[in-house]
């Protein structure tokens, strides 16, 4: 059975504005007689790649090539990333309509009058509608967003269950560069790459309330996504959660070719795959949404867990925390009615510029991160049995400045970090080491 899915994306606040100007400019257009029709006909630009015609109401043609020639190089990497075999694509072309004025296209009969009156971008089959955004960056990225719908369709033949239809899209879509430079599926740098994504600061919000979903509720979203930009988000999280490990990264790519089955089949194949390691996945998700932000780099960020990992029999660990890694597990689990004594000794070097600066487990008081001193240990508690609401737990974390003692009520992985910036890790040497010792 094939799924067909109505794309109506996400509305953030600047949309309303940019509608009162839209208004605007067609009301002032009649006003001045100026025939309203005009764009029909040689109104639009064309342009064409190898895998996408676009046709838009503004810009040149040049401006369209090169959101084209985005589009194409985008595409090389799709392949690459659902590993399809070579070919696969060779008659996979989009129709893409890129839209400052519906009422032209309407007029012109590229946008059915049936279509909903969608206020970001609409996906059927392989043509794709996008109502252009103030940001350049923001357009561009919802063609594409659109584009791994329409090669869901054309390959999987369905786009999957929401989390998944959005997630991977997101996945695929979030870039740097244009033109025949665009490199997809790249966690932004810093806001000034990616005007109007907002995917940050909506997840932000949510982490200062304590009410991020946990990955269960994530996986079981509503068909309807409600344009909800927050749950595009977390869709997203969920698909870089699956994707960037290798064993969840073949489920992740077997699940789709599943797109076109009802949900709850999509779900159950799905859930089978992952339940031996779910207490892993819930861990690294409960540290991913807790620390993700502009810069945040996988290379560094990845979690090595494993359901294999003893339990502590009490005797001394020493442990090496590295200031250039994100979260680093202490190598065991832990009880619930252990006592753990953390001694943190030693020094790093975070950032070389303008000058070294060195750091012991207290931090230095010179520059906060997430209101913390940059260079504080820091250690977290991380349930390795899953949580069951809808939302997750507060995220404790515990300042290791000094000998520090922790009682450990439930089964759980302890996790340590030197504070930096995430997107700053990569300039930081040398780091921590800490011997585990029975506390009490
Ligand atoms: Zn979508």
């Amino acid at each position: 059975m094939t799924t067909h899915r109505i794309e109506i994306e996400t509305r953030p606040p600047f949309q309303s504005l940019f509608r009162v100007y839209v208004t605007t400019f067609v009301l002032l257009v009649v006003s001045n007689n100026v025939n309203a029709q005009r764009l029909v006909g040689d109104g639009f630009v064309t342009a064409s790649g190898q895998y996408v015609t676009i046709t838009a109401d503004f810009g040149t043609k040049d401006s369209l090539s090169d959101l084209a020639a985005s589009f194409d190089a985008a595409t090389g990497q799709w392949q690459a990333f659902w590993q399809l075999p070579a070919g696969s694509l060779d008659s996979f072309h989009v129709t893409a309509y890129i839209m400052r004025d519906k009422d032209a296209f309407r007029a012109a009969r590229y946008l059915q009058p049936q279509l909903p009156d969608f206020p970001f971008g609409y996906a059927v089959g392989n043509t794709v509608w996008v109502v252009e955004q103030p940001g350049e960056y923001y357009t561009r990225h919802l063609l594409l967003h659109e584009g791994v719908h329409a090669l869901s369709y054309e390959i999987f033949g369905g786009v999957g269950p929401s989390w998944f239809a959005e997630g991977t899209a997101e996945l695929l879509s979030v870039h740097t560069g244009t033109g025949p430079k665009t490199q997809v599926n790249r966690v932004p740098l810093n806001r000034d790459t990616v005007p109007y994504w907002g995917r940050f600061k909506k997840m932000a919000e949510r982490r200062d309330e304590n009410k991020i979903p946990t990955l269960s509720t994530v996986l079981d979203f509503p068909a309807d996504l409600n344009a909800d930009v927050e749950a595009y988000s977390w869709s997203w999280a969920a698909a870089m959660l699956l994707s960037e490990y290798p064993q969840t990264a073949d489920t992740l790519r077997a699940a789709a070719w599943q797109g076109n089955q009802i949900e709850e089949d999509f779900r159950h194949d799905l859930m089978r795959e992952l339940k031996p390691i779910w207490p892993i996945l819930a861990a690294r998700w409960r540290l991913l949404c807790n620390t993700i932000d502009y810069g945040f780099d996988w290379q560094r960020e990845r979690v090595p867990l494993s359901m294999k990992d003893p339990q502590w029999n009490g005797q001394p660990l020493n442990v090496r925390v590295a200031a250039d890694q994100g979260w680093q597990s202490i190598g065991v689990r832990l009880p619930p009615g252990a006592t753990v004594r953390l001694e943190p000794t030693g020094q790093c070097e975070l950032a070389q510029q303008p000058k070294p600066w060195i750091s012991q487990p207290p931090g230095v008081t010179i520059r906060y991160y997430r209101g913390r001193p940059l260079g504080q240990l820091l250690a977290t508690l991380v349930p390795n049995v899953p949580e069951q609401g809808k939302t997750m737990e507060p995220f404790e974390v515990i300042a290791v400045e000094e000998p520090t003692t922790i009682v450990i009520k439930r089964h759980c992985w302890l996790m340590l970090r030197i504070n930096d910036d995430v997107g700053e890790l990569a300039d930081n040497t040398g780091g921590y080491d800490v011997v585990v010792r029975r506390g009490g």
